[in-house]
């Protein structure tokens, strides 16, 4: 039985002081859900988490890590600084950093394995653009990327990784991929760990969807059978909505 995540990406909002206030609110006012919550927030905002959310059930992490153990990488955050302050998990290959820092799948994958040395849960992003959709080729894509951004990376069990699915072309603008379309993709990189480790660790890693997320359409994709919840940006950032797409688990 997988659990639904929930794990909103703040992305470069809130400051650590609006984080701080947005953590104690949510604690007041968490709902009973089946999900669990985990927040990715900007690495400032880290220590704020430390100090809100330690030994609650919301889990928290950042949003990118260095390929880096350590040394002189002016601006870079080490895996060691992400542990330190108690991250469970940390998002890598997001598509706004593949895209506007050109991070590479080998680069996801170096990230991948720092994570991994220090008990840090990747939230791997894939997932195609629109002209690769349109021109039929986004499982083909979504894969290779999934390939490429796991290549050499040793992981034992299915709960070490999260996977999140989204298509380029439905994160920030308001466009959703249809439940059906994102089942079936999701489907696809169901059977791709199937066949690259085995059919339990298939069964048990998350596959999270993400791309413009709300509470009235969360309901629908996280119904799906292998939806295991969401990434989601511009839905998180307010606490009401973020209640709501807990609360939108099954
Ligand atoms: C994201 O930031 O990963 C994302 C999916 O954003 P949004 O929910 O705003 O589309």
């Amino acid at each position: 039985m997988r659990k639904t995540l929930v794990a909103g990406n703040w992305k470069m909002y809130k400051t650590p002081s609006e984080a701080r206030a947005w953590f104690k609110e949510l604690l007041e006012r968490y709902p009973t859900t089946p999900a669990e919550a985990a927040l990715m927030v900007s690495f400032p905002s880290l220590p704020a988490a430390q100090e809100t959310l330690s030994d609650t059930v919301v889990a928290y992490g950042a949003q990118d890590v260095s390929a880096h153990v350590e040394g002189a990488y002016t601006g870079e955050v080490s895996v060691r600084m992400l542990a330190d302050v108690g991250c469970k998990y940390t998002v890598i290959g997001h598509s706004e950093r593949r895209s506007y820092h050109r991070e590479s799948d080998a680069l996801v994958a170096e990230k991948a394995r720092r994570l991994l040395e220090h008990g840090i849960i990747p939230i791997l992003c894939v997932g195609e653009p629109l002209e690769v959709r349109e021109a039929g080729g986004a499982v083909e894509y979504t894969l290779s990327q999934l390939e490429g951004s796991l290549e050499g990376v040793e992981i034992e069990e299915h709960d070490q990784l999260v996977i999140a699915y989204e298509p380029v072309w439905a994160i920030g603008t308001g466009r959703t991929a249809t439940p059906e379309d994102a089942e079936a993709m999701h489907r696809e990189i169901r059977a791709w760990f199937a066949r690259r480790f085995d059919l339990a660790f298939a069964n048990g890693v998350r596959i999270l969807y993400g791309g413009s997320v709300k509470p009235d359409n969360a309901a629908a994709l996280f119904a799906q059978p292998n939806i295991d919840g969401g990434l989601v940006g511009g839905a998180s950032l307010q606490v009401e909505s973020f209640i709501a797409l807990l609360q939108a688990a099954p």
